[in-house]
């Protein structure tokens, strides 16, 4: 994990969220204060109603908070205009959603080119973007391959792929492991670790999964809507018995 001297990717500050339906209000989100650090992976753990996406979809810009503030490189979203704000998601912030949302009708490589596309790449840059992305994380050979021809795990992938093909500096993930067996799950947590790791990117990723905590550098835990409790470095800490346990030895 990083020192806390530097500037967080994101910070909530007293951020809430508040649903207005049938005429009256539900808190999806209590007022919560969250720093995410460059090269740091957090897990909001929690279970379903605890507020995992609503803080997720806070972090992302996609809804105002109904009190306190976001702020991503230092950078406050409600200070932002619509353009500028459209434009700072775009290119700052890969979101990997719940539902999939691939185009059946464009193969894998034209999906994740998609959002390159809309930073205002040349569809040509935007190709060979996406094709790095692919070789990336290891699925390049998906390429020419049509969303119905693929399996969960790999459609998992290609949507981590879009996410990350803008080389955002938040990746925030929600459920990315909750319709993959064991297997699939532990690639793309791999996957999302890598590439926070090698990007230095913050990642935040919304789960109810207790396999992903050992591959987290924090967690944070939710419960109807508040932080309960935050582990400091969850991975840190289970790595240093396994290290003791396997001392190299000098032959
Ligand atoms: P989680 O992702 O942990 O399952 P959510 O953030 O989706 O939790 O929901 C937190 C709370 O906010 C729940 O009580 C949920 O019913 C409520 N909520 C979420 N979205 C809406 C919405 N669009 N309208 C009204 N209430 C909502
Ligand atoms: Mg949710």
């Amino acid at each position: 994990m990083k020192e806390r001297g530097q500037r967080a990717v994101l910070e909530l500050r007293g951020a809430s969220r508040i649903y207005q339906a049938a005429g009256r209000g539900t808190t999806g989100l209590y007022p919560t204060d969250l720093r995410v650090y460059p090269g740091e992976v957090v897990l909001l753990l929690g279970p379903s109603g605890s507020g995992k996406t609503t803080l997720l979809t806070l972090a992302g810009g996609l809804v105002a908070p109904s009190s306190g503030s976001v702020a991503i490189d230092g950078c406050c979203l409600d200070e932002l205009s619509p353009p500028a704000l459209q434009q700072l998601r775009a290119s700052r912030i890969g979101i990997v959603f719940q539902s999939f949302n691939l185009i059946d009708a464009l193969t894998t490589l034209e999906n994740v080119a998609l959002v390159p596309r809309f930073t205002g790449l040349r569809p040509r840059e935007a190709m060979q973007k996406a094709r790095s992305v692919l070789v990336e994380i290891g699925i390049a050979h998906l390429a020419a391959q049509f969303p119905p021809e693929l399996s969960q795990g790999e459609k998992q992938r290609v949507v981590v792929a879009r996410a990350i093909a803008t080389h955002p500096g938040l990746l925030l993930a929600d459920e990315p492991t909750a319709s993959l067996d064991t297997e699939n799950g532990l690639n793309i947590t791999q996957v999302l670790r890598r590439y926070a790791k090698n990007h230095d990117a913050a990642v935040l990723v919304a789960t109810h999964d207790l396999r992903l905590i050992e591959h987290a550098d924090r967690v944070i835990h939710l419960s109807d809507g508040r932080v309960m409790e935050i582990e400091e470095s969850v991975s840190t800490k289970l790595q240093a018995p396994i290290l003791k346990q396997a001392p190299m030895t000098k032959k």
